[in-house]
């Protein structure tokens, strides 16, 4: 007997029939000997209606009530799961985040799961009934509901597998599993078998969107076994597991990118102790997130030029911020952005082979795609380049690094 937890997005519950289709599946787990718990997130659609009519009143995404309102299409799902599980012929409940409970921590529309009581779930299993969480939402310290960002029902599923100990997460979704690239852009993209803890984190934190970058870490750091698989197939999807689950282990696993970047550069700052500390403390106070950044050396050593990114969603505020700081930091101008891209290639090989970063420049410098910024860290490199070069970077370094489909 294996304990699973199954979690469905919203395009996997998209109406009664989907919900149906999905409970089924819960019901096929259960007669096959296993113990099931369910995490459903909002039917799809469901929450982008719910956050406009907040924005539409309120325009602010970190209040209670823009928990209370946003946590709903999460509870209507749960219900009508629950429903249709037991029309199936099995016993099922709903549980919403404050009843089980789902303990948070940290602000409204971000909290952080602290602690779930488990007992009454665990309850509902060893009596044959499918216990049905509404994902993506808990209970704060001031007894209120709380949410975990957009996705966070992957996270949801992830803290109760692990509170459950339970041998499998399976996230039901609209894709098969973990591309080696997005095969919309890259139709030579591979469906990977297995894939690294560190490897996934680093694909969704550099922009694929198959799982919240917070569930993996989450499954990194509590060692849950992931499955990324289709709702609307039968077939195995991607493994999220360890390093040491990995016998033959690609140099580069994946590529990904974002569009969602933006670039400002400084031009002629003084070249100077405590300069950059003079633009990213005021940054960092405005709660902006800086991602690459790059400063080069003087001529004459007296002035310089520094770039950095960040979200485009942060640009218009970042650039506030540095003009109104102009007078200290005391540079000449300003260029902005935001027809910018940033596209990584990944893989834990790259730790024991060299020449990783050197076929993505060659690459790169044979399509004629200019390089803007760079970055790297230990298992990824990463490059900003003009917006519209992406699909063409995608595809010469997939086939660049061997990853195109036979
Ligand atoms: N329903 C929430 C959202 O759309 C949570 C989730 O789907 O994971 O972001
Ligand atoms: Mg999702």
């Amino acid at each position: 007997m294996a304990r699973v937890v199954q979690k469905f997005g919203g395009t996997s519950l998209a109406d009664i029939e989907h919900i149906r289709r999905a409970a089924q599946r819960a019901v096929a787990e259960v007669k096959a000997g296993n113990e099931v718990a369910v995490v459903v997130s909002a039917m799809a659609g469901t929450t982008d209606q719910l956050v406009a009519w907040v924005d539409e009143i309120a325009g602010r995404d970190d209040s209670a009530e823009y928990d209370s309102v946003v946590s709903t299409g999460e509870q209507i799902s749960a219900g009508l799961f629950a429903l249709a599980v037991e029309s199936l012929g099995v016993p099922a409940r709903s549980w919403m985040g404050w009843q089980v409970p789902v303990a948070t921590e940290g602000g409204h529309g971000r909290a952080r799961i602290q602690k779930i009581n488990a007992a009454d779930v665990v309850g509902d299993m060893e009596k044959g009934t499918i216990p049905v969480l509404a994902g993506f939402q808990g209970i704060g310290p001031d007894r209120r509901v709380t949410t975990f960002g957009r996705g966070g029902s992957d996270t949801s599923a992830v803290a109760l597998a692990s509170a459950l100990k339970a041998d499998r997460c399976d996230i039901f979704t609209d894709v098969e599993g973990v591309f080696t690239a997005d095969p919309r852009i890259v139709a030579t993209a591979r469906k990977l078998d297995r894939i690294t803890y560190e490897e996934m984190l680093e694909l969704a934190s550099q922009g694929a969107k198959v799982l919240q970058t917070r569930s993996v870490a989450l499954a990194m750091k509590h060692r849950v076994r992931l499955q990324v698989l289709s709702s609307f197939l039968d077939t195995p999807g991607t493994l999220v597991v360890g390093e040491e689950e990995i016998v033959e282990q690609e140099i580069v696993s994946g590529i990904a990118y974002s569009r969602d970047e933006a670039k400002i550069t400084l031009l002629k700052v003084p070249d100077r102790p405590g300069v950059a500390a003079g633009i990213f403390g005021p940054l960092a106070d405005a709660d902006i997130n800086v991602d690459m950044i790059v400063q080069n050396v003087s001529e004459d050593g007296s002035a310089t030029d520094l770039t950095f990114t960040v979200t485009r969603n942060d640009f218009g505020r970042a650039q506030e911020v540095i003009e109104a700081n102009k007078k200290s930091l005391n540079y000449q101008s300003l260029i902005l952005d935001s027809q910018v891209a940033k596209v990584s290639v990944i893989g834990v090989g790259m730790r024991s082979h060299a020449g990783v970063a050197q076929r993505m420049f060659q690459t790169l410098s044979e399509k004629g795609i200019n390089i803007q910024v760079i970055s790297t860290s230990e298992i990824k490199v990463s490059v900003l380049i003009a917006e519209e070069y992406t699909e063409l970077a995608l595809r010469a370094l997939h086939t660049a690094y061997g990853l195109d489909a036979a």
